[in-house]
């Protein structure tokens, strides 16, 4: 299959196209550059090119003889998005707007798509079942939950089969280091307190110790890079197939609290993480877990690399090789 990976210089788009390519489909990456990077970009060709050019996508699905569509060119920065809300708005879904326009211009029908666990907000019912109303709290969520609207309708009165993919914490990075998580700033818990593992940026900042948890510190579903992407491969495969259009979770269903996840770093570099309490970050809920029924039941899916330790093993050796550190 020739894919198009729609920001696939990004970091989960990056660990998509690796893992096509791993079973012998072809990414095709098409993606502005203005966060990812094209060295992350090394398992098929790079059109340098900003999603909103329908003629420009339209004219490269053809080129490419496109089969199927992957689209991960968000802007994902929740802080950021209260900010500038009109970047938001324009990139994640006038963005998507132009690509399905190429692929009904192309034909192209089975699309990808990267959503998140944003869309539900603060959760009235844990573990979060895809049934959760979809109320967000914030423009990145907003964006998400629009999307998602949009091709519920499009896909109703037309020909597009799509799978929108609700992410809960992505984290780590591939287990050969090859391709990680690159955020320019940071913001991301994993990436941050590995880099103050290593002595770099500054102390590590922990947003709130007084939550509603066990130890105070907020819980996520932290799902390892990779087997996001197997539930990638999963999902493209379901719609090939001839399934309907659908909506899943992705998670693990088990909780990891911020602590934890410092502890684990601790134990996996051997080196002190002594983080700064800072005030709680706007709009953290306290708790966000997946409900991993539907996946399983769609899409056979298990994720096999997601404890904190395996993917901060991986996340390190990625780190510990771009930043010229010998892992300890
Ligand atoms: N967090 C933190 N320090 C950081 C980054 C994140 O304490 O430098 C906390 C954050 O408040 C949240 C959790 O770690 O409770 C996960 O945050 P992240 O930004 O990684 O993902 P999010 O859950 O916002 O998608």
């Amino acid at each position: 299959m020739r894919v198009l990976v729609v920001g696939g210089a990004g970091y989960i788009g990056s660990h998509i196209c690796k893992a096509l390519a791993e079973r012998g489909d072809t990414p095709i990456v098409l993606d502005n550059l203005s966060r990812g990077h094209r060295h992350a970009v090394k398992w098929g060709p790079l059109i340098e090119q900003d999603v909103r050019n329908v003629s420009a996508v339209t004219q490269a699905m053809s080129d490419q003889g496109i089969d199927a569509v992957m689209h991960f060119a968000a802007n994902i920065e929740v802080g950021e998005g209260q900010r500038e809300p009109l970047a938001f708005w324009d990139n994640n879904v006038a963005g998507v707007v132009a690509l399905l326009k190429a692929m009904e211009r192309s034909d192209v029908l089975h699309l990808v798509f990267s959503s998140t666990c944003a869309v539900y907000g603060e959760p009235q019912t844990l573990p979060i079942t895809e049934d959760e109303p979809r109320t967000p709290v914030n423009v990145y969520g907003q964006t998400k939950h629009v999307v998602e609207l949009m091709l519920e309708d499009v896909s109703s009165r037309g020909a597009l089969k799509y799978a929108a993919l609700r992410y809960f914490n992505a984290a780590g990075a591939s287990p050969d280091g090859e391709i990680g998580e690159e955020y320019d700033p940071e913001t991301h818990l994993v990436p941050n307190a590995l880099k103050a593992a290593a002595g770099l940026g500054g102390p590590m900042h922990l947003f709130g110790d007084d939550y509603d948890t066990p130890d105070g510190t907020c819980v996520r579903d932290f799902i390892h890079v990779m087997d996001l992407a197997q539930a990638h491969l999963k999902a493209l495969d379901r719609l090939r197939q001839g399934a309907d259009s659908f909506a899943c979770n992705l998670g693990t269903g088990t909780g990891i609290s911020v602590k934890e996840i410092l502890d684990a770093v601790e134990t996996v570099t051997g080196r002190p993480v002594p983080p700064t309490l800072s005030p709680r970050r706007p709009g953290d809920a306290a708790q966000l877990v997946s409900d991993t029924r539907l996946a399983r039941e769609l899409l056979n899916f298990s994720p096999i690399y997601s404890d904190a330790k395996t993917i901060i093993e991986h996340a390190w050796s990625f780190y510990a090789r771009r930043w010229g550190l010998h892992p300890s």
